[in-house]
């Protein structure tokens, strides 16, 4: 038997569900860490929790938000940081003022400072303490990390090149290589 979503709400509270379970069974986590909300959705994409409470309530993320956070202060709205309407994933929201929210609405970025779109793949997310979780450009980081393997290349004294991270640190360590001959012209 196939249960609409309303319809598995409903007996997630028949059978007495906690709240999380409820959450929990509701989502997948995607590459980009987004939780997208799986049970039914509200016309503009934001996930429906469920056929009780508030009309607030009932929207998904603002109940995983406050799972993890508390009540939410009734003059903030949350913000989504990854603009996925559907994603319950409290680490990618924010609460804000309505203020604040729509004017981050008008100028989200869709891309990085060198074209990269900030699509489902190429967004990655971190953290950090003072500034919380933001986004990063995949790719931007991948040629990141490409330039600094390159750093680590070495000039054998037979012209060959070496990328052996180990001998990289053990030559860091032991400055002696230092005398050895780079090419003097590239
Ligand atoms: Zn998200
Ligand atoms: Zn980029």
């Amino acid at each position: 038997m196939d249960l609409t979503p309303e319809q598995e709400a409903q007996l997630d509270v028949l059978m007495e569900k906690t709240p999380e379970q409820r959450l929990r069974a509701r989502y997948t986590v995607l590459e980009n860490g987004c939780w997208e909300w799986t049970g039914g959705k509200f016309s503009n994409g934001y996930g429906q929790f469920g056929p009780l409470g508030s009309a607030k309530n009932q929207l998904a993320h603002r109940v995983s938000w406050t799972l993890r956070h508390g009540p939410i202060p009734d003059d903030l709205v949350i913000d989504h940081l990854c603009r996925n309407v559907s994603c319950v994933n409290p680490d990618h929201m924010e609460v804000v003022t309505q203020k604040i929210n729509s004017r981050r609405g008008r100028g989200a970025k869709t891309e990085c400072i060198h074209g990269h779109p900030y699509d489902e793949e190429n967004t990655g997310w971190k953290h950090d303490k003072k500034r919380g979780w933001r986004r990063y450009c995949r790719a931007c980081a991948r040629e990141t990390r490409r330039a600094k393997a390159k750093d680590k290349t070495f000039l054998r004294s037979d012209g060959g090149e070496e990328r052996d991270p180990a001998l990289y640190e053990s030559r860091r360590k032991d400055r002696s290589h230092l005398t050895r001959e780079w090419p003097t012209t590239f």
